[in-house]
């Protein structure tokens, strides 16, 4: 789940202390969207606009948001990153753990990337 729009909306108001940042609603706008999309939770956000407070020697840009958000968000580096598991038997990785013979092994999931996998059809990774 992504960043609260609202509560964005209240750090990017927190950038005016840099005197040089615009005082525009729609700019300030792109800023929010741009800082709730990327950052994958409020606890982010903030943080993206305290190392800016911190140590930003010139006026942030919505780029500047952007490349921050994905740092502090290891786990949404992928444009499908922040997508929800598919399936929770194999975490969608396509093989779900079995024990054969005592031995622990792995075989394709039921679900329908383990399908894809069990016919050898390609898979996107
Ligand atoms: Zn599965």
């Amino acid at each position: 789940m992504p960043a609260d729009l609202e509560f964005c909306d209240e750090q990017v108001l927190r950038l005016r202390a840099f005197t040089a940042f615009t005082r525009d609603q729609a700019v300030m706008r792109e800023f929010a969207d741009s800082l709730a999309s990327k950052s994958a939770s409020n606890t982010v956000a903030r943080k993206v606009i305290d190392d800016l407070l911190e140590y930003s020697v010139s006026v942030p840009t919505v780029a500047d948001i952007v490349r921050m958000a994905r740092q502090a968000s290891p786990d949404m580096a992928g444009p499908d990153a922040a997508a929800p598991v598919k399936c929770t038997v194999c975490l969608d990785d396509g093989y779900m753990p079995v024990t054969r013979g005592g031995y622990e092994c792995s075989e394709p999931c039921q679900c329908e990337l383990g399908r894809k996998i069990a016919k050898g059809a390609p898979v996107e990774v």
